[in-house]
């Protein structure tokens, strides 16, 4: 019997875990850390055994071949050893994909992963297809594959499961933008970070379809190295050579593979990158054959995800935009573009070795205040003190949320989009969004 190791035991973890034993494997799984009760549960349930706190070398070196959690990075002492043994890794959805013949829509990109997948899930069930939502965020694919098998699997796609990706195959792969982000595991290597993103379209063939954004700069260099099989749907905001997804005169329009159109004024989704996570998800659904009448009701009645743009309240003619996913640069720029409004910009907290020139020119454009709220602000006021506008340094969301009080007048916006991870004061960006929701409709 081959022996699968499994490292890590969050959902994707756990779910492996379940499906390798159903496949016959013999499993164990290692957690550095406290495994969570439902994981601990899911894993007692299929007799499969586990430990946490610690990683025993003899149980996990012996492994054939082992499925490693996205979230433990290739410098950890475990891996290393791993590597040195000529163990193969793989990510969990390299794992399931070996098990299942349906049908994988996956999609990644530095911003928009979570927005397009949710949006496309929601197109897919609304019109009435069997699609299991999977990935990045949130739900394990390995587990659906054992236990509640899908037609479609809509999959959100981390650069770190596409490491550990290598037969893979999407049906439809859709790849929104390369922006720098994580760099800090990438050996602060951008190359190696784009090289990951690129493996989306890995082994695809004339049957598959990739969507991709055409004026990505990065996105069009790498194309030029790469001998692309797979049909392509290029999308843009404007008309140019070759799209086939784009806005013309006020109206969101599709060429192919069934022209499709729509009022552009009728999408739910507001904001420049908004345009192109509809148009991804559109196309998309235009590939899977689904009704016009279907993808034109679900990308006008689709609700948003919290924590990305979300209008909170309205305090005192001051508006709050909880917007806590833009954890990098780029999405921040993104969120400042969409502001008909003078904002108050929250940024801070961990950084990942992010460069704020590109968001410069819209900082000082758009903002009246800036709010730090880090842990540790001094790469803060290096970049931003010198721009003119008053900041303020902040330590705890209740600190940062009586700076923003204080600061905002009457028709501005209080903008919580701060390019940074939240691990420095919060226990996850959830955490964060819901600190300042919380505080905001208190004020
Ligand atoms: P991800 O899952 O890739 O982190 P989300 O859909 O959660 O992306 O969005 C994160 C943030 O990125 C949003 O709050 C928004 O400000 C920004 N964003 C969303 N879509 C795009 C896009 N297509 N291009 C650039 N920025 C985007």
């Amino acid at each position: 019997m081959k022996r699968i190791v499994i490292l890590g035991a969050g959902e994707s973890g756990a779910g492996a875990a379940v499906l390798a034993k159903k496949e016959g494997f013999d499993v164990f799984v290692s957690d550095m850390s406290k495994i969570a009760d439902k994981y601990k549960k899911q894993l007692d349930d299929h007799q499969i055994e586990w430990e946490e706190g610690q990683h025993t070398e003899e149980k996990i070196l012996n492994a054939d071949e082992i499925i490693k959690s996205p979230g433990i990075p290739d410098t950890a002492p475990m891996i290393q050893k791993i590597i040195a043994k000529g163990i193969h890794i793989i990510s969990e959805i390299e794992f399931a994909g070996r098990y299942t013949d349906s049908k994988m829509i996956c999609i990644t990109g530095s911003n928009g992963k979570t927005t397009t997948t949710s949006l496309i899930y929601h197109i897919f069930k609304e019109a009435g297809y069997d699609a299991g939502l999977a990935g990045n965020i949130g739900n394990s694919l390995a587990l659906q594959v054992a236990e509640d098998p899908h037609e479609y699997y809509i999959i959100e796609l981390s650069s770190f499961q596409l490491d550990n990706m290598y037969d893979f195959r999407a049906d439809i792969a859709i790849l929104l933008n390369i922006t720098p982000d994580h760099l800090d595991r990438y050996n602060f290597e951008m190359q190696n970070y784009v090289d990951a993103k690129m493996r989306i379209i890995q082994n695809q063939t004339d049957k598959d379809a990739f969507i991709y954004w055409a004026d990505d700069p990065i996105i069009k260099r790498e194309l030029e190295k790469y001998d692309i099989h797979s049909i392509q749907y290029p999308f843009s905001e404007l008309k140019e050579k070759g799209v086939i997804g784009y806005i013309e005169e006020g109206k969101y329009k599709i060429e192919k593979p069934e022209p499709f159109n729509m009022e552009q004024e009728s999408l739910s989704l507001t904001g420049k990158h908004n345009i192109y996570n509809s148009l991804a998800a559109g196309i998309a659904a235009d590939i899977a054959g689904i009704k016009k009448e279907e993808i034109r009701k679900s990308l006008s009645d689709f609700p948003g995800v919290e924590h990305r743009l979300e209008k909170v309240c309205t305090v005192r003619g001051v508006q709050y935009i909880n917007d806590s996913k833009a954890t990098n640069v780029d999405a921040c720029w993104y969120a400042l573009e969409a502001m008909k409004t003078k904002v108050i910009l929250i940024i801070g907290g961990k950084d990942k070795g992010n460069d704020y020139e590109p968001i410069k020119p819209l900082v000082k454009e758009k903002c009246s205040g800036i709010v730090y709220l880090g842990a540790d602000n001094q790469k803060l006021h290096d970049n931003f003190d010198n721009l003119g506008i008053p900041v303020r340094d902040t330590h705890s969301m209740k600190e940062c949320m009586e700076a923003c009080y204080e600061m905002a007048k009457p028709g501005e916006t209080v903008l919580l989009s701060p390019c940074c991870a939240s691990f420095d004061l919060f226990k996850n960006m959830e955490d964060r969004g819901e600190q300042f929701k919380t505080i905001a409709r208190s004020l």
